[in-house]
C-alpha cells in the first residue's frame, strides 16, 4: 500500500503532534507515525509526570487555539526562586514585575498529550498511523519515502518533507547518519511527585545542591513536581530509599521553606545528557524537538524549545504552500535551520551552563555564584533578561509565539 502526504511526520510526542496540529489546521496532508498507542485504562493520578510550560508556549498553544482546553489542567507559576545550598543568595522572579499572568504553568504531560490528539481526531488531513515505525527511508525526486512497519503489515509514504520529531534516540536521524555531539553530565534526574505541609502558593522552586539542581514546581492544589538531580552512583541509593527515607533526604537538600513534606509518590529516574544534531536538516528531511536536542532538565527549556522549533517549521511550510511553492525545498529548509540555530544553541549553552557552573565544587566558584544570585536579584534589569529567557519569548519568534495566528 502506497499514499502520498505533503508533511510526514515520525514521532507523535508532544512536539511531533503539535507540528501536526499546526499544519492539519492549514488543511495539508499530514501522516504522523508513531511508535506507541496512547495509554489507555487509568486515567491521571498522583504519580503523572509533568511539565513546565513557558509563557511563549502558553502563546503558542493559544495560537493553535488549543490554550482553552489545556489551561484548566495547569498550574501557573506567579514566582521563581533559585538559591543555593548551604548559602544566602537567592534570585526570585515575580509575574508582576513582567505584566505576565503567569511566568509559566506545569501540566501533566498526560494532559498536554490529551488535548493534543483530541485535536488531531478532529482534523481530516492528518493521518495518524500507530503503533508503527518506519523501516526504510530514501530521499528521490522530489519526495521522501518511508517504508512503515504498522502491525504485520508494511506501507510506503511519500511526501514532500520528512520530520524527525523521533526524541533522544531518533531513528530517523541514525538512518541518515546525521552526526551528533553528546556531553554527559554524570548526573541522573530523580523523578517523583510529592506533597508538602505548607501551600506551594504558586512558587516554583529551583535549587542548586551540591549532587546537581533540584526543582521543585508546583502543581495542582497541593502536589509539587520533583526534579531532582543526582551524581550518577547515587541514584542507586536514592531509589532504594523507602518513602520516609527519601522525604528526609529530600527535607536535608530542599529545607524547610514548605514545611515538612508528608507525601512521596513513586520514584523513577532518567539519565541525564546534552545531544546535539549537528545537521538539523538534509534535503527533504529536518529534525526537531529533542531528536535535534536533548538538554539537561535544569530552568525546564527542553519542550518548550522543541515547541518553538514546530511552530518556526510548521510557520515556514504553511508560507510555502500558501504560495504554491514545494515546502520540502532546500529554501524552506535553509530558513528554518538558520532561523532555530541561534534559539537552539542559546538555550542549549544556557541550561548547560547552569549545570554546570552550579556543580563546581570550588570555594572561589562558589563564592562568585552567590554573588551573582544576590546581584541579580538586586538588577532589575539583569532579572528582566533572566525571566524573558525562561519565558521563552526572548530573540526572533514566530508569529504563534507573539500571540499571532498563522
Ligand atoms: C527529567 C526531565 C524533566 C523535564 N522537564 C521539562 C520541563 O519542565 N519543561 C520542558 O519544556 N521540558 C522538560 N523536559 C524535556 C522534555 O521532556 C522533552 O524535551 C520533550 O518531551 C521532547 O518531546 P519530543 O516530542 O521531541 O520527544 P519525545 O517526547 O521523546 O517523543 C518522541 C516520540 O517519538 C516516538 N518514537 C520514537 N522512536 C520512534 C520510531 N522509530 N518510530 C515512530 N515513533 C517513534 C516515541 O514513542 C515518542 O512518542 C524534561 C526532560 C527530563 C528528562
Amino acid at each position: 500500500m502506497s499514499a502520498t502526504f505533503d508533511i510526514a511526520i515520525v514521532g507523535g510526542g508532544l512536539v511531533g503532534a503539535s507540528l501536526a496540529c499546526v499544519l492539519g489546521a492549514r488543511g495539508l496532508r499530514v501522516a504522523v507515525v508513531e511508535a506507541l498507542a496512547p495509554p489507555v485504562g487509568a486515567g491521571p493520578g498522583y504519580d503523572d509526570r509533568s511539565l513546565a510550560l513557558a509563557y511563549g508556549s502558553r502563546r503558542i498553544f493559544a495560537g493553535m487555539g488549543l490554550w482553552d482546553a489545556l489551561a484548566p489542567a495547569t498550574t501557573p507559576i506567579h514566582r521563581i526562586h533559585v538559591s543555593e545550598r548551604g548559602r544566602f543568595g537567592v534570585t526570585r522572579l515575580d509575574r508582576d514585575e513582567e505584566g505576565v499572568e503567569a511566568l509559566g504553568y506545569v501540566v501533566e504531560s498526560r494532559e498536554a498529550g490529551r488535548v493534543l490528539l483530541d485535536r488531531l481526531r478532529t482534523l481530516d488531513t492528518v493521518e495518524w498511523i500507530c503503533p508503527a515505525a518506519p523501516e526504510s527511508l530514501a530521499v528521490e525526486d522530489g519526495s521522501a519515502r518511508v517504508r512503515v512497519k504498522e502491525g504485520a503489515g508494511v506501507r510506503t509514504l511519500r511526501a514532500r518533507l520528512l520530520v524527525a520529531a523521533d526524541g533522544a534516540q531518533s531513528a530517523v536521524r541514525t538512518a541518515l547518519d546525521i552526526p551528533t555531539r553528546r556531553w554527559e553530565y554524570g548526573q541522573t534526574a530523580v523523578l517523583a511527585n510529592v506533597t508538602p505541609e505548607l501551600a506551594h502558593g504558586n512558587v516554583a522552586y529551583e535549587r542548586f545542591t551540591e549532587q546537581g539542581p533540584l526543582a521543585l514546581l508546583p502543581l495542582g492544589p497541593d502536589r509539587c513536581a520533583l526534579v531532582w538531580t543526582r551524581r550518577d552512583e547515587e541514584v542507586s541509593k536514592v531509589l532504594g530509599l523507602d518513602d520516609r527515607g527519601f522525604l528526609a533526604a529530600l527535607q536535608a537538600c530542599f529545607g524547610d521553606r514548605l514545611g515538612r513534606f508528608v507525601r512521596v509518590g513513586a520514584r523513577s529516574a532518567q539519565p541525564l545528557a546534552l545531544t546535539l544534531a549537528l545537521e538539523p536538516v538534509r534535503p527533504r528531511v529536518a529534525l526537531i524537538g529533542n531528536a535535534a536536542h536533548t538538554l539537561h532538565p535544569v530552568a525546564g527549556q527542553g519542550f518548550n524549545l522543541g515547541l518553538r522549533d514546530a511552530a518556526v517549521l510548521g510557520e515556514l511550510i504553511g508560507g510555502a504552500c500558501a504560495r504554491g511553492d514545494d515546502p520540502g525545498a532546500p529554501a524552506v529548509l535553509d530558513a528554518y535551520a538558520r532561523w532555530r540555530r541561534r534559539d537552539q544553541r542559546r538555550t542549549a549553552l544556557f541550561t548547560d551552563a547552569l549545570a554546570r557552573v552550579f556543580a563546581l565544587p570550588l570555594p572561589p566558584v562558589a563564592a562568585a555564584r552567590n554573588a551573582g544570585l544576590l546581584a541579580l536579584d538586586l538588577c532589575p534589569p539583569a532579572r528582566h533578561w533572566l525571566a524573558r529567557r525562561t519565558m521563552g519569548i526572548a530573540g526572533r519568534l514566530p508569529r504563534l509565539a507573539r500571540g499571532l495566528p498563522l
